[in-house]
């Protein structure tokens, strides 16, 4: 490492694909979580169109780059230039971490385990428990196969288009259901852990996309978005007694098994949690 932590000729550079990623947080979060860790390896954000994803995968063999976070809309097209799959990556036909091993190349799909983290970290268990989820996108479908492998009792799936809650629901194998937008009231009556993996919340004037009255104190609600921090979601829940949290432990917790994947080391997760929240260099 150069004494002013600047990268040299022989940091190891890894690097987030996506367009748009100039608002990403992962340089912030890697870049803490290198440093903490002493290491000599730098992060990098790459504006690479549509179309060229696997272009910019390939070229992880050429540029020897130690590692690459894959995000919209290249999650399915950086697979033609891989290896070979991990088990969730193949099951959601979608990557979004490459790990290069010589000149083999995996890819990993990395956000159901960070999604199990985030929830460790508040200290809900989803063994056994009732599951909502609100979402049939990637993320859902993350989440969904995560849920259902950390042995959740039931993962209903609740989406406004019906085809793709099915495809989602089947991830989670017989604890998997779907229920349409009109019975969200019947699956939280009984429901454990509610999670909202729609972007319901992100913009400026968006409302819950869950009423208020369907929300009962032992409910716990997990909001995959976490810009802003608090969404009216997560505040409604709040005001009817339950727990709630943002995405932000997700966030980390998948830059953290992609540094373990990468440098085989523990991630310093307090550091790249609090590299998370600081606000963007600009
Ligand atoms: P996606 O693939 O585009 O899926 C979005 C899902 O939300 C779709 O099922 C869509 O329904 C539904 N949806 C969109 N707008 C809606 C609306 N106005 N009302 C009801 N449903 C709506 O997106 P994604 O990649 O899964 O991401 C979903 C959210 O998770 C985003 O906010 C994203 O930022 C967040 N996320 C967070 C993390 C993290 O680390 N915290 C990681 C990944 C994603 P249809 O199927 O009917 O179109």
């Amino acid at each position: 490492m150069l004494p002013s932590g600047a990268p040299g000729g022989s940091t190891t550079v890894a690097a987030v694909i996506g367009d748009p990623v100039r608002h990403s947080r992962s340089p912030a979060i890697l870049n803490a979580a290198f440093a903490a860790a002493g290491l000599d390896w730098t992060f990098a954000a790459f504006e690479v169109p549509r179309g060229r994803g696997a272009e910019a995968a390939a070229a992880v063999r050429s540029l020897g780059l130690g590692g690459l976070s894959v995000t919209m809309p290249h999650k399915q097209e950086v697979i033609a230039s891989l290896d070979r799959l991990t088990g969730d990556a193949e099951a959601l036909g979608a990557v979004n971490c490459i790990e290069r091993d010589g000149e083999t190349l995996v890819g990993h799909n990395t956000d159901g385990a960070g999604f199990l983290a985030g929830l460790a970290a508040e200290e809900f268990d989803p063994s056994g428990a009732r599951c909502v989820v609100l979402g049939a996108g990637g993320a859902s479908r993350a989440v969904v196969l995560a849920l259902a492998g950390a042995g959740a009792a039931e993962v209903v799936v609740v989406n406004r288009t019906p085809d793709k809650a099915l495809v989602a629901a089947a991830l989670a194998g017989r604890a998997g259901r779907t229920a349409g937008p009109e019975s969200l009231g019947d699956a939280l009556a009984s429901a454990d852990l509610l999670v909202n993996a729609t972007p319901v919340g992100m913009a400026d004037g968006d409302q819950s996309p869950v009423d208020p009255s369907l929300i009962r104190p032992a409910l716990v609600v997990s909001d995959l978005v976490y810009h802003p921090a608090d969404t009216p979601l997560m505040e409604s829940a709040r005001q009817a007694g339950a727990k709630a949290h943002n995405g932000l432990g997700m966030l980390v917790g998948q830059a953290a098994v992609a540094f373990g994947i990468w440098t085989g080391g523990q991630a310093p997760v307090a550091e790249m949690a609090r590299a998370a929240v600081e606000p963007p260099e600009n």
